[in-house]
């Protein structure tokens, strides 16, 4: 009996080059203009509108930076001179002008008196007699010594913080030395969030004991609503769409009407049951298909179009992207591809991708086709150790791991290799 040849698979169209989708997709990515202020207490991860121009210096005015005596130099020419201590100045509270042969016991902080050049540690003097109103001053200081001067920090008129900055603590802070209290911000994007697939079900609705076959929890909801809110979005979840043509394509136009992005996860491969692609392709246009990626090869850009009435800009499509099912892909390609084009759509600059280079201390003997983004973690001897499965649907690796190595298609890894890293620590900032 002879076999029946199965048939040929249909002729694939060439998966794109990931540099390549990440240029397209930045190229659709025209800013929001709308702005609106923010508190700065509540700021952080949100991307400025307009520079930030400080309209003082800080320090606002020369201050000591140890505990101890400002003095004039000209009266400590040499250690141990004993000079009357003429006022006190804390933090906080004004100095008088410093007569000529005294000194200012002086603390942390507090305003330098005008006529002191100097500030000398209270760790190199001595209270003559146990009297506090004279001291031996036993170090000769240096011009401008433990003195911060005014404007060190910013000068008045400059840009403290550009236009496109993404608000971290530490430039929150500096906001706040502005004396801001609420900053110009970019409007947080409107995404849609669902996910598809009959087989989801929700923690929390249903018991592990209680789970139909073939029932799986929905995990990749969590890590992407977590992963939108903090870069700044305002997300709408819809929750899980069950795999049928009809509510796909009823999720995608009401989402469309009134957020820049819809983002799907499931249901972008090309099986039956992938209702995603071709309802976003009745819906609008589909421009991405499958990138040369592992994992995330099904990852789909695409528009939707919005209907007229409806309260956004119809003039402009809603964005859409979609990700694969499997959580490592999902996870993988919302940190590769969607972070960025949500930082480009907020008019921030997107961040270089700046991998180091580690020994790999692990054999990867197969070299795949495609560009592999392999989950694994630095170790005590400065090297990088491999996540033993590094299946798709394994999200533990993500967890265990703190980063990914970068390997370029077609290579193998022999111990002591050099490979490109990226931390998840940059990837998520
Ligand atoms: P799909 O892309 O819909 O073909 O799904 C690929 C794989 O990912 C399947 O094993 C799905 O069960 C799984 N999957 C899809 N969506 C999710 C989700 N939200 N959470 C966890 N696993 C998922
Ligand atoms: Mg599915």
């Amino acid at each position: 009996m002879t076999a029946a040849h199965p048939p040929s698979p249909p002729a694939r169209a060439p998966l794109m080059a990931l540099d390549e989708a990440l240029v397209r997709l930045l190229a659709q990515a025209a800013p929001l203009s709308d702005t609106e202020t923010a508190a700065t207490f509540e700021a952080d991860g949100r991307v400025l509108a307009t520079d930030l121009v400080s309209e003082l210096q800080v320090p606002p005015q020369d201050n000591s930076s140890m505990d101890g005596y400002a003095v004039r130099r000209a009266d400590v020419r040499e250690a141990g001179v004993v000079l009357s201590v003429s006022q006190r100045i804390a933090a906080g509270h004004a100095a008088e002008p410093l007569r000529a042969g005294t000194c200012a016991r002086i603390f942390t902080g507090a305003p330098m008196p005008v006529g002191a050049d100097a500030v000398v540690m209270q760790e190199d003097t001595r209270e003559v007699g146990g009297d506090l109103h004279a001291v031996h001053i036993d170090a000769v200081p240096a011009l401008g010594q433990w003195v911060r001067r005014a404007g060190e920090d910013v000068t008045r008129g400059a840009v403290v913080l550009p236009r496109g900055q993404r608000l971290s603590p530490a430039s929150l802070g500096l906001a706040a030395s502005l004396g801001l209290a609420r900053l110009p911000v970019v409007r947080r994007p409107r995404v849609a969030l669902f996910s598809t697939g009959d087989e989801l079900v929700m923690p929390g609705d249903v018991t592990p004991a209680d789970m139909k076959p073939g029932a799986i929890y929905n995990s990749n909801r969590f890590f992407l609503r977590t992963l939108l809110q903090r870069l700044g979005c305002e997300v709408s979840d819809l929750g899980i769409v069950p795999d049928r043509r009809d509510l796909t394509l009823a999720a995608l136009k009401t989402a469309a009407d009134h957020h820049d992005l819809i983002l799907t996860s499931g249901g972008v491969s090309v099986g039956e049951e992938d209702h995603i692609k071709p309802s976003v392709q009745q819906l609008g246009t589909l421009d991405l298909w499958q990138i040369a990626m592992k994992p995330g090869k099904p990852f789909a850009y695409g528009t939707v179009r919005r209907d007229a009435g409806a309260g956004a800009d119809v003039d402009i499509a809603c964005h859409f992207m979609g990700l694969p099912g499997n959580p490592v892909s999902s996870f993988v390609t919302f940190l590769l591809l969607v972070r960025p084009f949500l930082l480009a759509l907020q008019g921030a600059g997107v961040p270089e991708r700046r991998p180091v280079k580690l020994p790999a201390h692990f054999d990867l003997p197969r070299a795949d086709r495609r560009r592999e983004f392999l989950r694994v973690r630095r170790n005590a001897a400065g090297g990088l150790d491999l996540f033993p499965n590094q299946s798709s649907g394994v999200l533990t690796s993500a967890v265990w791991g703190d980063g990914l190595v970068d390997n370029p298609a077609g290579s193998t890894i022999a111990q002591g290799d050099l490979v490109s890293y990226i931390s998840f620590a940059d990837l998520l900032a």
